[in-house]
């Protein structure tokens, strides 16, 4: 049962194959039994779940049908869950229970999707190897001697290692596409003002969205379908209206023009993954695509602007988290400065200090016009890019990530390093525009992502060129062994 997509869930619970009830046993059984080689839960929350799917098994009975009703999800842990923990990977949260419900957890929980738990995550969401947990680090179930990517490592490991069939990530700067890229999945980050930010804890506001992480781009429609829409809490939410993602999967990619960046294939991506692209694209020309070399001259610039913008967002939002406010309060402070120095400096870990102290040094009197305004300069540089780009093609294709998942500790002495690492995923958070990964293949047992990057609002495109690939290819259906 736990090889099940939550589109085979939704015909199982259909045709009463199965109960929800029955489904989510199984799978909080598979989750103690295997979960602990991986680290990919911080909290599972066995006791909600048997009661959203004992629900949602009522609601059938009762005559509602509906695709996320009794389907088994988990939450990244930074979506706030009423009552439940909600620790943003960090110390400063370990005993955070947030008092309402993210709207993205509330939208699900009333489209009937069983919560199994909270995901490990880089701590505050910063990283790209959930590596910088307070909970541990997570393991790749394709190699356990891996990192899953980060930061929705954890939710990317849980859904490949077969433990549930989706779950929701967020992306700053690729941390849903690149762990699905790394971990052999499919992850959609939505355009910016998509998914509500409401009740999501904030790392780099103008960039962070919500996004679904599953197996098929068929999964990532139903579950982007109960995430998106407007929410008037959220003052960035756009006023939209949500097209039927599962019905955009069809259509024909007869005349389809992608494009394919020629500065993505510069010195720093392994040459086997080149190949991997390469391939995806002739699949895709296979299906009646129509592709073209294109550029995008300032992504040179991308991730230098980035790692001073999402800093300089971080250094600001994390402001309240000071021990009086909220968070983590050191013991017997002498007086209130050395409450706020040791309750941040004991409460956050050394990546979340080093962004902050960048961040806030970015935006100090004297540097803010160097280094903060040039980079939001060079952000609408990145824009234009695109703009020009989307005139010409439908669709853009390259790398998701520039490496194949590196072994657990490889890059912890130079985090440079690892920010390099995001090359491919960060100018569309800039941009806002929407992006998607999906398996295109394997380097040494480790699975490889090729991205699509689409115009605002087009997340319907993504997701159909995505399926007409999946129809004709089958590296998203691998298991890895042991799982
Ligand atoms: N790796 C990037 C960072 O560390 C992106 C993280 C994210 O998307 N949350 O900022």
């Amino acid at each position: 049962m736990h090889q099940l997509t939550l589109a085979e869930i939704a015909r199982g619970l259909a045709d009463k194959k199965f109960s929800s009830e029955e489904l989510t046993k199984v799978l909080l059984a598979r989750i103690a039994q295997l979960d602990p080689q991986l680290n990919s839960f911080i909290s599972v929350t066995e006791e909600l779940a048997l009661t959203q799917a004992k629900a949602a098994d009522v609601r059938r009975a009762n005559g509602e049908s509906g695709a996320l009703l009794g389907a088994p999800i988990a939450h990244k842990d930074l979506f706030c869950t009423q009552g439940i923990r909600t620790s943003c990977g960090s110390k400063m949260l370990d005993n955070f229970k947030a008092p309402y419900d993210a709207t993205v957890v509330a939208k699900l929980a009333a489209a009937g999707a069983v919560t199994l738990g909270k995901t490990n995550m880089d701590e505050f969401a910063m990283g790209s190897a959930n590596e910088s947990s307070y909970y541990g680090a997570v393991k790749n179930p394709w190699n356990l001697e891996h990192v899953p990517g980060g930061s929705s490592g954890g939710s990317a490991a849980a859904v490949a290692a077969r433990l549930l069939p989706a779950a929701t990530g967020t992306d700053t700067g690729g941390s849903i596409r690149q762990p699905a890229a790394l971990t052999n999945l499919t992850g959609l980050k939505p355009t910016y003002g998509r998914v509500s930010r409401w009740g999501m804890i904030a790392y780099a506001s103008s960039l962070d969205q919500g996004g679904p992480l599953a197996r098929t781009a068929e999964d990532c429609a139903i579950l982007l379908q109960g995430m998106a829409g407007f929410d008037p809490q959220d003052s960035t939410s756009i006023d939209e209206p949500v097209p039927d993602y599962s019905a955009s999967l069809n259509g024909s990619l007869q005349g389809l023009r992608i494009g394919v960046p020629k500065e993505y294939f510069s010195a720093g991506l392994d040459p086997r993954i080149a190949e991997l692209i390469h391939n995806s694209v002739k699949a895709l020309e296979k299906l009646g695509a129509v592709v073209k070399e294109i550029s995008l001259p300032n992504m040179q610039h991308a991730i230098p602007a980035y790692y001073v913008i999402a800093p300089a967002e971080a250094s600001s939002n994390l402001s309240r988290f000071d021990g009086v406010r909220f968070g983590y309060r050191c013991e017997n402070p002498k007086d209130l400065t050395d409450l706020y120095k040791r309750s941040r400096g004991e409460g956050f870990g050394p990546e979340v200090q080093r962004r902050i102290m960048v961040g806030a040094y970015a935006l100090s009197a004297g540097y803010y016009d160097a280094y903060y305004l040039k980079a939001q300069k060079i952000r609408r540089l990145i824009k234009n890019d695109f703009m020009a780009a989307f005139n010409e093609v439908d669709i853009i294709l390259g790398p998701t990530t520039p490496n194949p998942a590196w072994k657990l500790g490889a890059k912890n002495s130079d985090p440079v390093a690892a920010y390099l690492e995001d090359v491919y995923t960060i100018t569309a958070n800039l941009a806002g525009l929407p992006g998607l990964s999906m398996p295109a293949g394997f380097v040494e047992g480790l699975p490889v992502g090729v991205q699509l990057l689409a115009p605002y609002f087009q997340e319907g495109r993504l997701l159909n060129v995505a399926h007409q690939y999946q129809l004709n290819t089958d590296w998203h259906t691998r298991t890895p062994t042991g799982f």
